[in-house]
Formats: C-alpha cells, structure tokens, sequence
C-alpha cells in the first residue's frame, strides 16, 4: 500500500492505481477494517472503478456471496460470517429523498449489523448522516485512477489512519 500513497493528512488520504486488481486490493484493505455503522460513499464518473473498489471491499469484509454491480437493482446485500450485513447501493436512478426511501435507505441506515456502501452518494445526500467516508475515483489514463479519501468525523479520520 505505502508505494501508492500520494498524501496523507488527518482527514483525507489520496492514492493512485495502476490496475482494476490493485483497486481491489486498496478496497480489500478497507473492507477489513469496516466496523457495523460505517458509512462509506464512493463517487466518480461511470467506468471511475467504484464497483470495482467495492468488489475488493466485499472481499475484504469477508462476504460469502459474490460481489458484483447493482446497477439494475439499485441494492445488492450480503453477509458475513459474523452476521454483519454489507449493504451496496447505487444511487444512480434516484431522483430525490422520496426514492431513497423507497429503496429503504433509512432503514439500511438504521440496521445496527448494517455497514452501508453507496455509489453516486450526491443522488442521496439528504439521507446520508454528517459522519461518512467519502471516496472521489477519478479516471486518469486506461488503466489508472485516482483516489481521494475524505473524513468526515473521528470515527473515519481512525479508519484513512489505519488504512495509511
Ligand atoms: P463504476 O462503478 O465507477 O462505473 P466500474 O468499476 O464498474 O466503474 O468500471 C471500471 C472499469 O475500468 C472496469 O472495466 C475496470 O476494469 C476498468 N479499470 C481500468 N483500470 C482501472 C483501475 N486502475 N481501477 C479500477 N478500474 C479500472
Ligand atoms: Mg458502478
């Protein structure tokens, strides 16, 4: 990890990758570290690699179905063997806070075993707590991309730490 590592500051922490794996991996390394409760937002341009980094993070956070895009069902969950639940949204199609209701955001919100990872966050905004990570992919070449990490409460200034 340390070799991609572009900056690092208390709250935000940027990186490039050279690959679709090498995206996996720095998604594996938070998958592990994600706790029940977490929130964590992943924008970027159709083909930015979001999905992509939530294949790694699935991995990492030990799903036991296989991780793939919810584009046409705007949710995908899974489980682990610890009971969590990983909720993988994509907020694409979602107009305003009325769909993201009716998607049942507030209550994946609300699920105490629930860890939330949502694409296109600014389609939900209105529901999403203060507290979140928030990870900007940015497309900059065929196989590179650029990822900006950003805290938003002490919970996830620890986690842009440890994922240092
Ligand atoms: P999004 O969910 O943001 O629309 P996807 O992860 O579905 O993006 O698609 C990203 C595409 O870009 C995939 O085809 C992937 O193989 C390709 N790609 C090439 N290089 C990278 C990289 N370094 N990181 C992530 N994806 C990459
Ligand atoms: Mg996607």
């Amino acid at each position: 990890m340390v070799n991609v590592i572009i900056a690092q500051v208390t709250d935000r922490l940027e990186l490039s990758t050279h690959s679709p794996a090498q995206t996996q991996q720095i998604g594996n390394r938070l998958g592990q570290l994600l706790q029940p409760g977490d929130v964590i937002c992943l924008a970027g341009e159709l083909g930015a690699g979001k999905t992509t980094l939530v294949v790694g993070i699935g991995h990492g956070w030990g799903a036991l179905e296989a991780v793939n895009s919810p584009t046409f069902v705007f949710v995908n969950e899974y489980s682990n063997a610890g009971g969590g639940r990983l909720y993988h949204v994509d907020a694409y199609r979602l107009r305003d806070a009325a769909d993201a209701e009716s998607i049942g955001l507030p209550e994946m919100l609300n699920d105490t075993a629930g860890t939330l990872l949502i694409e296109w966050p600014e389609r939900a905004l209105a529901c999403l707590p203060p507290e979140r990570l928030w990870i900007e992919l940015t497309w900059t070449g065929e196989e590179t991309r650029a990822l900006r990490i950003e805290a938003s409460g002490e919970r996830y200034r620890q986690l842009i730490k440890m994922m240092g």
